[in-house]
């Protein structure tokens, strides 16, 4: 899947690792390599317009990401790009059955998969605990509606047909009928296609659209067909409104080019890709794993850890000067654990602090006791987490109960916090270090 593009791209990631400084020949550079590698994986020229323009304008107004290169900076540019153009951060999936049964219309061309994308996306929603059935209203090939069923029977799911019913109309109406009866969340129905576009094609999908009103009319795109493939379902959309895209065969598909231009085109999400002949060879589309594949996991993965990082070290730091400057809060201090909760290590802050490295050898952390405070300081308003001093009996009694914990435990950490701000003022006096954990080991 997307060897050519992904190649491409590698070479430009390469060139951006190398590069020292961002000077104007070097984002020019890159720039019409990502131009070239786009439109040689058959990618739209509106779309690679558009990109290309997009991206210019964010390097423009960028500074380096903390933590990155100026290179990698770039890289990062170019991955959120990348997803952009693939619908964004979160995968859009198919719309629930608030009336049951929702019909999911799948339409396109002869052989780019229809019926077998009906019979893995049937599968697909049974796995979710959906009763799914499907359906052909292809009344002018019986082989069509024999093919699904046989795949249908394959995987236990019903399948509704009429070989008497010559009229597509009259068949999806008796279809719907049947599967309210019996209780379906949704029904596929798998509608006929021809080898070309035709009116009389067109029609009947806009009639059965009208009929029974479907949550989802999905084109089903096959990637190998590239530009040809986005040009129909630009006339697919024309005529009957579509909700989204399937694609299939992606397996087969080097290029990617259809997968990164068919939502800008269509301005329709990607929902599904296919990426085999199997029943089971159907997947959720989400688009930073696309993105990532495209322009190299590994390479993506670093960068994102190499920011995660430099944000941490800058909490770390701030903490650090906190304790330091003994300003340490109750709020302050339940960031902490949720920090090294999150992050495990606390020695990750605490070797922020200089000198303290040492210490951190016979610390011994209890993560049940870390969750107990963070359940008491929790239960505290902020203005008692700023000032410790207001909670009187009563607001103990409520935060004890708040938090499931007892008065006795709220004053232990109320205790142990007084001691450790008496250290830090007393640290801060001194000038010597000291370990603010120690008392909750
Ligand atoms: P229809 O005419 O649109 O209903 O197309 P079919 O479902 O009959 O599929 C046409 C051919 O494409 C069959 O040989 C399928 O096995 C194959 N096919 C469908 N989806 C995929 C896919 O995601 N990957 C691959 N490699 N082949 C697929």
């Amino acid at each position: 899947m997307f060897e050519l593009l992904t190649e491409k791209f590698s070479n430009v990631i390469e060139k951006l690792k190398r590069a020292k400084k961002l000077d104007e020949k070097v984002v020019d550079e890159a720039l019409k390599d990502i131009k070239i590698a786009l439109l040689e994986a058959d990618v739209h020229v509106d779309v690679v317009k558009e990109f290309i323009e997009d991206i210019k304008k964010k390097i423009i107004g960028q500074e380096v990401i903390k933590g990155l290169s100026a290179g990698e900076t770039v890289i990062k540019l170019l991955y959120d790009e990348v997803i952009n153009i693939l619908g964004g951060e979160e995968a859009s999936s198919i719309a629930k059955p608030e009336k049951p049964p929702a019909i999911i219309m799948l339409v396109g061309l002869q052989g780019t998969g229809k019926t077998t994308t009906a019979g893995k996306l049937a599968k697909y929603l049974k796995s979710k605990g959906y009763k799914v059935g499907v359906a052909s209203t292809d009344v002018r090939r019986p082989a069509a509606a024999k093919q699904l069923c046989t795949l249908a029977s394959s995987i236990d799911i019903p399948c509704f047909v009429d070989e008497n019913e010559k009229d597509a109309l009259k068949l999806t109406e008796k279809v719907i009928e049947d599967a309210k009866k019996q209780g379906f969340s949704y029904i596929i129905l798998d509608t006929a296609g021809r080898l070309h576009i035709d009116e009389e094609l067109m029609e009947e999908l806009k009639q059965i659209k009208e009929k029974v009103k479907p949550a989802e009319v999905i084109y089903v795109a096959d990637a190998m067909q590239g530009q040809d493939a986005i040009n129909t379902a630009e006339e697919f959309h024309k005529a009957v409104g579509l909700t989204g895209v399937i694609l299939t065969k992606l397996d087969g598909d080097a290029k990617g080019g259809i997968a990164l231009s068919i939502r800008k085109v269509i301005g329709v999400p990607i929902k599904f890709i296919g990426t085999g002949e199997k029943i089971d060879a159907l997947e959720p589309f989400y688009p930073d794993r696309i993105a990532q594949r495209i322009l190299g996991l590994g390479d993506i993965q670093s960068l994102i850890e190499k920011m995660q990082a430099a944000i941490e070290e800058d909490k770390a730091k701030e903490m650090a000067q906190k304790v330091m400057n003994a300003e340490f809060t109750l709020e302050d201090l339940r960031e902490q654990i949720r920090m090294i909760r999150s992050m495990g290590p606390l020695e990750n802050i605490l070797k922020m602090i200089p000198g303290i490295g040492a210490q951190i050898k016979n610390l011994k952390v209890d993560e049940k006791k870390f969750v107990q405070i963070e359940a008491i300081i929790n239960s505290m308003t902020p203005e008692e987490r700023m000032k410790p001093h207001i909670i009187n009996g009563s607001r103990k009694k409520r935060i004890a109960k708040g938090s499931g914990t007892t008065i006795v435990d709220v004053n232990k950490v109320l205790k142990q916090y007084e001691e450790m701000k008496k250290m830090m003022k007393k640290f801060k006096k001194s000038g010597k270090m000291f370990n603010p954990f120690g008392k909750f080991g």
